[in-house]
Order: C-alpha cells, then structure tokens, then sequence
C-alpha cells in the first residue's frame, strides 16, 4: 500500500511516511524477470523431486542437484569471474547457511584451539557479527581483521567487493593455514568490473545477489579442499537434512535464461541481465549522487574505471549498497538525521565503522527509491 502510493505519478510524498532501505532486497532487477518470466518459469510435477537425494547418495554432494551444478559452471564460464576447475559446488540455504558451514568445517578440520577467532576487515558486513548467537563452541566473532592480535588462530573472512563499501579487498592477514573463506556474493559484471577468475579455495556465490532471487534461498559454494568440502556437506546434513530440491531447479532454470541470453542473442541484445542490471544501477547511482550532492552533508565513495572483461569496455563500479560518510559536523550520528526524515538505514557501528557513517540499500523497489530521492531532494 505505501509503496504504492509513493510510486504514483505526482504524488506528494508525505514526510510521515517510513521509507526502509536497511536489507539488500534484491527487488530492482524485478522488472527484468518480469520481461523474461516467460523463460524462467519452472513445473515442477507432484512426482518430481521427492527423495532426500539428488544424486548418487555416494556422492560428496548427495544433495546437488546435477543442473543447478551444470548451470553454475556454464555461467562462471561465461562471466569468467570465477576458477571452477577441479573445485567441489555445495549448494547452501543463501550464502548465509554456507557462510556457517564453511566456519564451521575450517574450525573442525584445522584448528587445533578451540573457538578460533573468525576475523574481516572493516567495515565489515554486519551478518559476520552476528555469528556469536549460534554459541559455536568451535568458533567465535573477533571483530576487525586489521587489528586481530591473537596470534595464528583465526579465519579471515574476504568479502570482495565488499559489503558496505563496494571496494575490491584483498586478505589483510597472512594466513598460511589456508583459513581464509572469500564471500563474493557481489563479484559480477552489473556491480563491478570484472578483473578475470577469483581463485580462492572458498568462494561463496548466491543467487540473492547474482541474479536478485533472495526468496529462492540458493547460493554455492565453491571449494578445493575435499576435506574442507566434506564437513561443509557434514554441516549441511546436521543442520538441514540437504537443500531445497525444487529450489535448485528454479535456480538452475534462472541462471539459464541469463546464460542464454549471452549464448544465443538477440539482434536487440534484450534478455542480457547483466547489462540492464548495469544500466538500473548506473541510474539509481546518478540520481543518489545528484540528490547527495544537493543536500551538501555526506560524501560518498569514488571508485576508477576500470578495464571489465566482461563487457569488453572501461566500466564503472555500482555497488548495491552506498555507504555516506557524513561531513557535516552538525550531525554526530548519521542515524538521528536520517530518523529525523523517517528513512531507516544501517548504522555504521554494525559495521565496525563509527556512527559517522550509514549504509543505504540501493536494491530495493523503485518506490522506496524514487521516495528517498524525492524526500532527500526536498531537505536538501
Ligand atoms: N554475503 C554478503 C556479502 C551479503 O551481502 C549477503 C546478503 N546481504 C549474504 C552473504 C547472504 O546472502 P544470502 O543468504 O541471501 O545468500
């Protein structure tokens, strides 16, 4: 209903109005399923996908579902931003399940004290820190990578690019142990350029953000280490018993249209996810910048060009997320301004950041964002 009625043509938008922009929900690359929906659209039959098992039960993996797997690997083919040679796919509920399950494993398998400090560079993306409520006696939260002292007994988490900030990051500690877990739910082309294969040990994808299908709680991971492999799957069977059949054919159907749309053409280049994604970042970062700059209290990251190779072009960086660091010293914390005109945001502090900095979600419906922009517009 609210949105709606931000979203009507001439609506004067009423400042009582709440405008949330605290979660990545993926809901701007709507549109572009809604064009496509006719090739993305799954049947399932009642007798279909009804054991516990999607492959051999022999199988590392007994609950992959051999498409999904196939599919992820012509899609990393064709976007070249990931080594998948020799490398295990596990399946997760999201990339949340896989973040639990690759700590889990590293924890059991290479650590020889116990709870090993999980350690990321700030600003980090908050979920990290929140993994002390599960109470793992294996591993715990230790906060910021670049002032870890305890030692060797750690796992660094890279996110690449990064959630808040949207910059490339590289490992902060040295870590001969092989403990070191890359989220790289971001690493494709309509965020950011792509600067050849990740090759990592653990890479964790997911479909929230690769094709924006939060709700089909997909993502994978890719993981070298067979042993490594083996626990996460250990951790997987414990904790869920396997994961979604059925979700992992609509994800394998989703990441299908989008590699047929690169595969087989069309001569109007519609159906190309990546490039109208791009291209609804790209403006919704243009009116952010216009609509910041008028209101003259907050900067925003810069990023190059760069060389994507991908798209074959120099290209811009457009995270999901802006993080604005205040620059006006009237305002102490970020948060009370933005209270103020009823937007709710994410605190710098989750971040490991001070409270001079916010995250705002650019990825959610075109009415809380043409919201947003109306109501900053309008303080400014
Ligand atoms: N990693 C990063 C960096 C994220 O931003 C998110 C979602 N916000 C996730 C992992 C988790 O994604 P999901 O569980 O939806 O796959």
């Amino acid at each position: 209903m609210q949105e709606k009625a931000l979203n009507s043509p001439g609506f004067e938008i009423d400042p009582d109005l709440v405008i949330t922009l605290t979660h990545g929900d993926p809901i701007m690359f709507e549109p572009f399923w809604k064009e496509e929906g006719h090739n993305a659209t799954v049947t399932i039959s009642g007798w279909e996908k009804m054991s516990y098992y999607a492959c051999d039960p022999d199988d590392i993996c007994w609950f992959l579902e051999p498409d999904f797997a196939n599919e992820v690997l012509r899609l990393h083919r064709i976007v070249n931003n990931a080594a998948t040679n020799g490398s295990h796919i596990i399946p997760g509920a999201g990339s949340t399940q896989l973040i639990h399950a690759t700590l889990h494993a590293l924890a059991s398998i290479e650590a020889r004290r116990h709870p090993v400090n999980v350690v990321s560079a700030a600003p980090y993306y908050s979920m990290y820190s929140d993994i002390n409520s599960l109470k793992s006696a294996l591993y715990h939260w230790a906060g910021d990578a670049a002032t870890f002292k305890g030692g060797d007994n750690f796992i660094e988490i890279v996110c690449s690019p990064n959630n808040p900030d949207g910059m490339i990051r590289h490992a902060v500690l040295s870590n001969n142990a092989g403990r070191r877990v890359h989220d790289m739910a971001y690493y494709w082309p309509h965020y950011t350029p792509m600067r050849g294969p990740a090759d990592h040990n653990i890479m964790l994808f997911t479909m929230s953000k690769a094709t924006g299908h939060a709700g089909t709680r997909i993502g994978w991971a890719l993981v070298k280490d067979t042993d490594v492999a083996r626990e996460m799957v250990n951790y997987i069977t414990l904790n869920t018993n396997g994961v979604s059949r059925d979700s992992q054919v609509r994800a394998a159907r989703i990441l299908k249209v989008i590699s047929d749309g690169y595969e087989f053409p069309n001569s109007n280049g519609a159906g190309q996810f990546f490039h109208i994604g791009r291209h609804l970042l790209a403006d919704r970062w243009r009116r952010l910048r216009q609509a910041m700059e008028v209101l003259g209290k907050f900067s925003l990251p810069r990023f190059s060009t760069e060389f994507c190779e991908f798209f074959k072009e120099h290209a811009q960086t457009y995270p999901g997320f802006a993080w604005l660091r205040s620059e006006d010293e009237s305002i102490n914390d970020c948060g009370d301004f933005f209270k103020g005109i009823n937007v709710q945001i994410r605190n710098g502090r989750l971040f490991g950041a001070g409270p001079n900095y916010v995250r705002i979600s650019l990825m959610g419906s075109d009415a809380y964002f043409d919201g947003f922009i109306k109501r900053i517009t309008s303080v400014g």
